[in-house]
């Protein structure tokens, strides 16, 4: 049997025998890859009580401390990006490039801007007659999604460690094998017991009692919009701090003057990279009407370059999506799309290569704003090409969308592209192609999230903030770490 993975509590790793599993399969080819333990409330409860009893010793850790153990973190998945990236590819199916640079690359910057944030931090204010004190804000549930898996469980573990929270983290259980090596490190780093723990399991095993437990301060979800409603307002029963990472269906709008080349490889692989499961890739394309037809024909050319392929192969760009429940998914808003009537001109519904969890990469034109394939997040390789004829409608179809996640703008014009920008209700927005910034912050508007990760702003929601009136004196003489 390949390698199957116990629950790491209280600093020790917990035996498999006798549980129940969760096997993890290879969506390239259906092979086993490993299997972790199916977890449940009692599971929970145990790690959250090692929390509990972890929680003052590491909030009073000098910060100094905190960096070293999370750049012991980093310097771990640097040692151990090969194997990262292989597990990433056999269990969630990202391209091996990809996930070697990518998914485990990101991950490790991550980290090193969220230990910058932790040393330029500085923990006492003097405010008016008073004095501002952060804290940590304690016992953190951290879940996270199958999509960027160790880049989500670092922006929650390094910001809150550096913090000073401890953590018990349900990783997705569609691709949990990742966070099995970062319990491995921790282990080996001497992390302190209860600091972290990582709790295998699905939704209903581990994610709900673990949002439940009334030891629970906090919780940090990313994750689906539907799955992150429930888990705020299971939160919000014993008025628990909530992060929420959530979906998106962003746009991207070409200007009049934008380069078309440049334009559409840059739409294109936002859209397709990661097999098109990035809740920040641009979704929607809307491009001037006089523009249209060069567009499409473009985008049909540059399509060819998105062959799916075996992921283990390091000239492949598209893998097969993560799972075969979402092809299944994928492939159900393909069809929705051209029943609604959108017109397909790349890609489409029959799967590219027998086996496997592949889908083709896909474009529709003639994409209108009451079709489902213009509203609904696919999680897949599908792109929506809309055309407009003014640049306040093209603002207005950008925002016509319940989500406000990321957006995109191309111009010749940096100026004018940043003018449209701001005028997006969106957390972020990449001018010309510009990719995610881990230094700065990233979350959604609207129903794409609440709070914001990376860097400083991701490091700060894990904080407290305690004001000592009559203090303000004492500002001065802070923590000396
Ligand atoms: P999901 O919502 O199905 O699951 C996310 C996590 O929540 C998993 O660990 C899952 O086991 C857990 N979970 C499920 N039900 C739960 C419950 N009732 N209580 C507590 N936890 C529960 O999402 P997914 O399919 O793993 O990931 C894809 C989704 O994630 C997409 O919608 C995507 O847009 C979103 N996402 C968002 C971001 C972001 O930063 N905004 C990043 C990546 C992915």
């Amino acid at each position: 049997m390949t390698r199957v993975v116990g629950h790491y509590i209280d600093g020790a790793f917990q035996t498999t025998v006798g549980r129940e599993l969760i096997e993890v399969d290879n969506p390239a080819d259906g092979s086993l890859v490993g299997a972790v333990v199916a977890g449940d409330a009692a599971d929970v409860d145990a790690a959250v009580r090692a929390a509990v009893r972890a929680f003052p010793g590491w909030a009073a850790t000098p910060m100094g401390e905190r960096i070293a153990l999370v750049e012991g973190i980093a310097a771990g998945l640097e040692r151990r990006r090969d194997e990262l990236a292989e597990t990433l590819t056999a269990e969630m199916g990202a391209p091996i490039g990809f996930a070697r640079a990518a998914q485990v690359g990101v991950a490790i910057a991550d980290l090193a801007h969220l230990i910058a944030a932790a040393r330029a931090h500085v923990d006492r204010a003097a405010v008016s007659n008073s004095l501002v004190v952060s804290e940590p804000a304690g016992v953190v549930a951290a879940i996270t999604p199958w999509n960027f898996p160790l880049h989500q469980i670092m922006l929650k573990l390094g910001a809150a460690l550096l913090a000073g929270c401890v953590v018990v983290l349900k990783p997705s259980e569609v691709a949990p094998l990742n966070a099995a090596i970062v319990a491995e490190i921790l282990d080996e780093l001497d992390c302190p017991p209860g600091v972290v723990a990582v709790v295998f399991g699905d939704g209903a095993g581990v994610g709900e009692p673990l949002v439940a437990h009334p030891g629970v301060d906090m919780v940090t979800f990313t994750g689906s919009r539907a799955v992150g409603e429930r888990v705020a307002v299971a939160a919000g029963r014993g008025i628990k701090r909530v992060a929420l990472e959530l979906g998106g269906k962003s746009a991207a709008i070409v200007l009049d003057d934008a380069p078309v080349a440049e334009s559409v490889a840059g739409v294109l692989g936002s859209c397709f990279a990661n097999t098109g499961q990035t809740c920040a890739a641009l979704t929607r394309v809307l491009v001037p009407r006089a523009l249209a037809g060069e567009w499409e024909a473009a985008a049909v050319h540059e399509v060819a370059r998105w062959e799916p392929g075996d992921p283990r192969e390091s000239s492949t760009a598209m893998g097969p999506l993560a799972s075969e429940l979402q092809r299944e998914r994928v492939v159900a808003h393909i069809e929705a799309a051209i029943a609604d009537g959108a017109r397909l001109v790349a890609g489409g519904a029959e799967p590219p290569r027998p086996g496997g969890a592949f889908v083709r990469p896909t474009i529709f034109a003639d994409v209108a704003p009451d079709m489902r394939l213009f509203r609904e997040e696919v999680f897949g390789p599908v792109l929506a090409v809309t055309a407009y004829d003014t640049l306040d409608e093209a603002i207005s179809l950008a925002n016509d969308s319940d989500y406000g996640l990321s957006g995109g703008v191309w111009s010749a014009d940096e100026r004018r592209a940043v003018d449209v920008a701001l005028r997006l209700r969106t957390g972020t927005v990449g001018i010309n192609g510009a990719g995610l910034d881990v230094g700065a912050p990233f979350g959604g508007y609207k129903q794409s999230g609440l709070g914001r990760e990376a860097g400083t702003e991701g490091f700060q929601e894990f904080l407290e903030l305690k004001t000592i009136m009559g203090a303000a004196g004492l500002a001065a003489s802070g923590d000396d770490s």
